[in-house]
């Protein structure tokens, strides 16, 4: 059977293009592997009728509501390579299977490089976060601490400073702050520490306080980091799409790529906008571009007008 889309990434970017492909009778399968970078969290915020919910269960959800429209299958396993051939995709999946479809939807999202302080991993998604519109609410009011060690640090003092005026900006031993920015945010009480940090303390990824080599500590209960964003999937440059400054990969208002028939949604288009309302309409917008598409040929062509 040759598809009309198979949907790579099982998020939220690839569930809503999924239903929307469900529900336009397309022959769709979404590939999914849940590794999603979220998976360190057990509550989302911002999504309406869905604020707090736990991303898992907002998945186990869209999965259900797909069981309706029977020409949409799921794949819970990981694609391991995606060519075109004769006109078509051909998706090799980790078991060996493969499949052929007409369009692609890349929604695979990225994965964060955390930064090189000892045991973050143990804090993030807990009490260290990387988007303040996500999570900044929970933390309002409390002495939080951003840990960046890139020249995003700047811009991240200065949106989170909305939600807390007991901030501190910790640098990890890097010289990533001008003069000029270290004075405008010390005017607004922004303490700032470009020691090397020596240890995370706390409880249950429940920040409690920051060590440095310098035998020095500060009290936090939280706060943001700034990773670095790489795709969690590398297909986009496999088959050739452009790609921004950031490494996401370009799309269009209707998600199309520049290569034909390949289509992006959701946090792989790296925009700086990570969030799960925003994957989920990117990626309605590519399903109804793959509709647009497969409408255009079905009606460009004198043989199938005439069916
Ligand atoms: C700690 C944390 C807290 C967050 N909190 C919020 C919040 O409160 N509110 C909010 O709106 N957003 C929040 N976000 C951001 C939100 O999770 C993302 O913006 C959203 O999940 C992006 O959706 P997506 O579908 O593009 O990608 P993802 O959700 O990352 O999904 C991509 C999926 O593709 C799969 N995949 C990748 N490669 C392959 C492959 N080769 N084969 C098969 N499957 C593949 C992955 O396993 C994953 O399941 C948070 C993120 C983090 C890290």
């Amino acid at each position: 059977m040759i598809l009309d889309c198979a949907v790579i990434g099982g998020g939220p970017a690839g569930l809503n293009a999924s239903l929307v492909l469900g529900r336009s009778r397309r022959k769709t399968v979404l590939f999914d592997d849940n590794m999603p970078r979220n998976a360190v969290t057990s509550e989302s915020h911002g999504f309406m009728t869905r604020d707090g919910i736990d991303p898992q269960e907002m998945k186990r959800i869209a999965q259900e509501e797909l069981r309706k429209y029977p020409n949409v299958a799921i794949e819970k396993q990981r694609v391991k390579n995606i060519d075109k051939a004769g006109g078509l995709f051909r998706i090799e999946t980790e078991d060996g299977s493969f499949f052929s479809a007409k369009n692609v939807i890349l929604a695979t999202g990225f994965k964060e490089v955390l930064p090189e302080v000892k045991d973050v991993e143990q804090y993030y998604g807990t009490s260290l976060f990387s988007c303040p519109f996500c999570d900044g609410w929970e933390l309002k009011d409390r002495p939080l601490a951003v840990i960046s060690e890139n020249p995003k640090a700047f811009h991240m003092a200065k949106v989170v400073f909305n939600w807390t005026e007991d901030l501190a900006v910790c640098t990890n031993g890097k010289q990533i702050l001008s003069e000029a920015e270290k004075t405008l945010l010390e005017t607004k009480g922004i303490k700032i520490y470009e020691q090397e940090i020596h240890a995370l303390i706390g409880k249950n990824g429940q920040l409690e306080k920051i060590e440095f080599k310098d035998g020095s500590a500060i009290l936090r209960e939280g706060g943001f980091i700034t990773p670095e964003w790489v795709q969690a999937s590398t297909f986009g440059s496999l088959l050739g799409c452009k790609l921004n400054v950031q490494g996401g990969i370009e799309s269009d208002s209707m998600g199309r790529t520049t290569i034909d028939g390949v289509y992006a949604a959701g946090d792989t288009l790296i925009t700086g906008a990570s969030q799960l309302i925003i994957a989920a309409a990117e990626g309605s917008r590519a399903a109804i571009g793959v509709n647009a598409a497969l409408i255009e040929e079905k009606f460009k062509s004198p043989a199938s007008a005439l069916k």
